[in-house]
């Protein structure tokens, strides 16, 4: 007798991960999205599929956890880091990130996903649930109380050149940072608090002011985007037969709120698990943990270097020069640095996120 089909819920870049390298191992699979269509949990916003955590091009560990580069994907090799007083230009010869788009429109990520998906022989059921009980992998994104960050901001066409601009100043995101960025006469404006979440309206509009007179830009058609990020150190990974993957597993980078390709990896690492016969218990704990605990050490010392608005991080001593790449897989290996931090960054996040699993 065959195997039984394997229940997803959430068709995000956790679960359609799983489900493209499930099908693509010959095992049916079922994928069940509450909302209408894919991507529909965004509008537009553009992020960045980060290419900073690992030594290894994120482009080409797409390849090795079999998807394609099927959605537009444009390098991102300029940076500018500003806290409204002092502004420092870098340019790289490696992509610090490759800017995509996130939500139901033609050439977003979301939808190429749903693409290979459907190529694969996923079967997608749009508007429906299962129950958390009845589904093998778990990929429903963030849980509402596990929040450490909030996002709000806009979208827009515009005639100006293609730009990157962070902002690191506690009136326009405390203890977060808002972003400029434009690609191809499109552009996404937004602030992300790590506190304080109640002033995100005003600080978006600090966010606008400060960045329109820095870099005016003509905004056309502008339109609102916003969403929340969740963390957590202390999820096993799996709970009975279920695994969870993605913002569900609580995967995310504490640091500055980036989960593209760690839901990527946790829906490829469940379905090799599936496949192989592994126990994605101990896969993912090996894989992700020490990786989640070394994010939450750099919140902390993030968070200490935030003196005087980022001062050190925008110092313009350190600017113009053109760099290789933009590499910081170290602050990413659990290192015998961040274990020695590790129980006092806790205690102290502990403190800031009473409702986080830490
Ligand atoms: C505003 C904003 C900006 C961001 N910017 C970046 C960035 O620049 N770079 C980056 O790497 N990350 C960024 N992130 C984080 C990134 O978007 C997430 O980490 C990533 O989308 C997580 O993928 P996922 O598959 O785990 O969850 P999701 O993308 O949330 O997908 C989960 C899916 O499950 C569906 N679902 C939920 N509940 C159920 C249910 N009960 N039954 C069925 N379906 C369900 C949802 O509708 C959704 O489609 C940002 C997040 C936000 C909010």
């Amino acid at each position: 007798m065959g195997r039984e089909a394997i229940k997803i819920a959430g068709a995000g870049p956790a679960g359609l991960a799983a489900a493209i390298n499930l099908a693509k191992a010959g095992i049916e699979v079922d994928i069940f999205e509450k909302r209408s269509d894919t991507g529909k949990r965004f509008h537009g916003d553009l992020q960045g599929l980060e290419n900073w955590s690992s030594e290894e091009n994120v482009l080409e560990l797409l390849s090795e956890m079999n998807l394609r580069v099927n959605f537009d994907c444009d390098p991102f090799l300029s940076l500018v880091t500003t806290n409204g007083v002092k502004t420092r230009y870098s340019n790289y010869d490696e992509p610090l990130c490759y800017l995509v788009k996130r939500g139901d429109m033609p050439g977003s990520l979301d939808q190429g996903l749903k693409d290979q998906a459907l190529e694969s022989g996923v079967n997608i059921h749009f508007g429906k649930t299962i129950s958390l009980e009845e589904a093998d992998i778990i990929a429903t994104g963030p849980i509402s109380k596990e929040l450490f960050a909030v996002d709000k901001g806009i979208v827009f066409s515009t005639t100006h050149d293609d730009l990157n601009v962070f902002l690191l100043n506690d009136d326009a995101a405390y203890k977060g940072y808002s972003y400029l960025l434009i690609t191809k006469g499109y552009g996404c404006m937004c602030t992300v608090l790590f506190d304080r979440f109640k002033k995100v309206d005003e600080c978006f509009e600090v966010s606008k002011r400060m960045l329109s007179e820095m870099f005016p830009v003509d905004i056309e058609n502008p339109s609102p985007v916003a969403g929340v990020g969740c963390f957590s150190t202390r999820n096993n990974f799996q709970q009975g037969s279920r695994m969870f993957v993605g913002e569900a597993a609580g995967i995310q980078d504490l640091l500055w709120g980036f989960g593209i390709k760690t839901a990527l990896e946790s829906g490829h690492l469940a379905a090799e698990c599936i496949i192989q016969g592994y126990d994605y218990r101990e896969v993912a704990k090996s894989h992700f943990e020490g990786r989640l605990k070394a994010t939450l050490v750099n919140r902390f010392v993030w968070e200490v270097v935030r003196f005087n608005n980022y001062a050190v991080v925008v110092d313009e001593r350190l600017q113009s020069r053109t760099k290789r790449s933009f590499n910081l897989s170290n602050l990413y290996g659990f290192s015998s640095l961040h274990r020695a931090v590790y129980p006092l960054a806790r205690w102290f996040m502990k403190r800031r996120y009473p409702d986080l699993r830490l």
